[in-house]
């Protein structure tokens, strides 16, 4: 039973999904063990990207999510988004950390719905918004976020000198208002590379999945689940389906569906959606805007 779960967290990545959670959620040592202990019957997620919107005023070159290269930019409603999320909450027990996120966050000015469901939900563990730190949210916004316990995870990228007057701006407004917030050093990302088939064989790919630090940056957008930024594009932009590895969250209405659903969809060994990145991995600097 224990070489079983070992196997299964070891293949789903997990611990290391838990680890972080654990880092900065209410998640105690019994419940950390209980869900180890557990892994094919609990349903948890243990990180979620809750996708408000496509629209960022940044066009890094190297974006994971391949932002700038959406044609078709849109904020999603918070109705919408809360649907979704509520939907997914109404068949699991817990998300253990859940960013807002885009694209930009605060450049959707329906942010603040969103910020409050999340601030109340028990079923959520550590909320944070991730944002490039250059919007400044609107007095509304900032209001809603004054004791939520909803944390600001500002991305510390190499920005213009504008930009940088901006964030610094951002940094005095939270601390003014005694928002929770933080500053996470962005100085290499992982190169994901350009974006076309590179078809390697499985047992390379089941390599890839597992090496990827993107892989398990699970996201929730438009009411689809995917393992990454990167299929999402993929699925969305270059009309590349692999519906075995997309969770429809809004098809699904039954607890033992939704159970079995997740457990397959954490499970499987590799990612088709692998075959549409280059495998280097190389370090790049953070941020590299498109000129
Ligand atoms: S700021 Fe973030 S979302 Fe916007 S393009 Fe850069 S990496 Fe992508
Ligand atoms: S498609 Fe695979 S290699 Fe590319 S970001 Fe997603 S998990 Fe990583």
């Amino acid at each position: 039973m224990l070489l079983e779960n070992i196997k299964c967290y070891k293949k789903t990545n997990r611990y290391r999904c838990i680890i972080n959670a654990k880092k900065s959620s209410d998640l105690n040592l019994w419940q950390s063990i209980a869900i180890f202990w557990n892994p094919m019957k609990m349903v948890d997620i243990p990180t979620l990207d809750l996708d408000i919107t496509t629209f960022c005023n940044l066009r890094c070159e190297a974006c994971g999510k391949n932002i700038p290269y959406y044609k078709k930019h849109e904020h999603y409603s918070s109705k919408m988004v809360l649907h979704d999320l509520k939907h997914l909450l109404s068949y699991i027990n817990k998300i253990y950390s859940l960013s807002i996120i885009g694209g930009e966050p605060f450049l959707n000015n329906d942010i603040e719905a969103v910020i409050e469901f999340c601030d109340q939900s028990q079923q959520l563990g550590y909320i944070d918004i991730v944002t490039n730190g250059t919007v400044i949210p609107k007095d509304s916004v900032l209001k809603r976020l004054k004791g939520s316990r909803v944390h600001i995870n500002i991305s510390e990228y190499q920005l213009n000198a504008q930009q940088q007057v901006q964030r610094e701006r951002l940094i005095q407004i939270l601390q003014n208002t005694d928002i929770d917030y933080s500053f996470k050093p962005q100085e290499y990302w992982k190169n994901l590379g350009i974006l076309k088939n590179y078809n390697y064989n499985f047992n390379f790919l089941r390599w890839m999945y597992n090496a990827c630090p993107m892989r398990n940056c699970v996201v929730l957008h438009n009411g689809k689940l995917y393992h990454c930024g990167r299929s999402c594009f993929c699925y969305l932009e270059k009309n590349i389906r692999y519906e075995d590895e997309i969770l429809d969250v809004r098809t699904i209405y039954n607890k033992n569906d939704m159970k079995r659903a997740i457990k397959k969809f954490y499970s499987i060994p590799y990612l088709k959606y692998c075959n549409y990145c280059a495998a280097s991995f190389e370090r790049i600097p953070a941020a590299v805007q498109i000129h």
